[in-house]
């Protein structure tokens, strides 16, 4: 069989789960919580399991979601989203993302792609037929260079793809992002998929800018949420895409013959846990006090690193310490000193060498504090 991905093979964060359960080392390489969700979040689900929620789904999702979740991003970013023709609930971010993507890219169409970016962009337009087209973010800022990204810009691109707060780099967009992609994009047919599952995830007081607060960015926008980041259930699979109606319809045609619908008991049971905004409200300060505990451990070590801005990743360079390539150092570490984590260069098209690997800090402290110890005495 001619693979249509001939360049794929499994993802990374597989290998090195698998990697870390075999050695049992610490594994801050795949990004899940080491911890379990709410109690009080599975006491609902067990409610709508035992009370016959059990058949399929609306095609767009449990209208009490759509409702909880359009007043939900209301009171959040001010923007308002029909529930009936703009919100739909998916299998999982990924599946959103791919959708999105199946919706607007055609056979020899342009996407721009920011890399590193998360492993499903490429694969999601290679499979649509469409050709990605790469603008190279680099260590330590990873800033964006417009005029670069202006410069790959044709008559044939059809998307760009956005992610923010980012995987794996941790940084977050700025209002002036935000104006930048409007100034590109404006009298242009260019539709944009924004990542942006790590909504409630951002340090030191920063605000997520998502892209629908930009009038001009929101009316060509397919926004991408998932609930697994947010309430620590990663396993659920459920997520979300916010587009204005013209988009949902056509993303809609294939979300309901990609899936159909997602598991009906958990969707009543997020709409109900919706409700009380202090339940994502409290994750800057949960998650910012777990990557501070993380990096006072590696204060001491021979590690460098820009604290993450957003997400529940961390990047350190390990240029004072090894000049290996980062895949063989992740492996070396898993089974050296029982510590796993993501190579950078997976993120990336482009062949580098960038000295960079990425912990997840969603781990209980005594886990974080631990890895520390045994990352110092490198
Ligand atoms: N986008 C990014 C940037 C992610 O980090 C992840 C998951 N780690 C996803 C999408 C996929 O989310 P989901 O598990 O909801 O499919
Ligand atoms: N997004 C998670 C990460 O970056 C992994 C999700 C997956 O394993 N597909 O680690």
């Amino acid at each position: 069989l001619a693979s249509k991905l001939p360049n794929v093979g499994t993802t990374i964060f597989t290998v090195m789960s698998k990697l870390a359960t075999e050695t049992g080392a610490i594994n801050l390489s795949q990004g899940f919580p080491g911890f379990d969700c709410s109690p009080e979040l599975v006491s609902l689900v067990e409610k709508y399991l035992r009370n016959g929620f059990n058949q399929y789904a609306p095609m767009t999702g449990v209208p009490a979601l759509r409702e909880a979740l359009a007043q939900k991003t209301f009171a959040e970013y001010n923007v308002a989203y029909d529930p009936e023709s703009e919100v739909t609930i998916t299998s999982g971010a990924t599946e959103a993302i791919f959708a999105a993507v199946a919706a607007v890219v055609r056979p020899g169409d342009e996407v721009i792609v920011l890399e590193p970016a998360y492993d499903s962009y490429v694969p999601a337009i290679e499979l649509n037929g469409g050709i990605p087209v790469y603008v190279t973010l680099t260590p330590p800022d990873y800033a964006i260079d417009w005029q670069l990204v202006s410069e790959k810009i044709t008559d044939k691109t059809r998307l760009i793809l956005v992610n923010t707060p980012h995987n794996p780099t941790g940084y977050v967009w700025t209002a002036d992002y935000l104006n930048q992609l409007a100034n590109l994009v404006r009298d242009r047919n260019i539709w944009i998929v924004s990542d942006e599952v790590y909504e409630h995830i951002l340090f030191d007081g920063r605000k997520h800018l998502s892209l629908m607060t930009h009038p001009e960015l929101q009316e060509r926008t397919f926004v991408v949420g998932s609930f697994g980041k947010t309430f620590h259930v990663t396993g659920w699979k459920i997520g979300y895409c916010l587009a204005p109606k013209e988009l949902s319809t056509e993303f809609r045609k294939i979300h309901q013959y990609l899936t159909f619908s997602t598991v009906t008991p958990i969707q009543y049971a997020l709409a109900d846990y919706l409700n009380e905004p202090a339940h994502y409200h409290e994750l800057p300060d949960f998650y910012q006090r777990k990557r501070d505990l993380f990096l006072a451990g590696l204060a001491g070590s021979r590690f460098t690193f820009k604290p993450a801005e957003g997400s529940f990743f961390q990047t350190v360079s390990y240029a004072a310490i090894t000049q290996e390539p980062d895949y063989a150092l992740t492996i070396r570490l898993t089974k050296e000193i029982g510590v796993a984590s993501i190579p950078i260069s997976v993120f990336y098209n482009q062949k580098n060498d960038y000295k960079m690997i990425r912990f997840c800090f969603a781990k209980n402290d005594d886990v974080l504090i631990q890895a520390a110890e045994r990352l110092r005495g490198l």
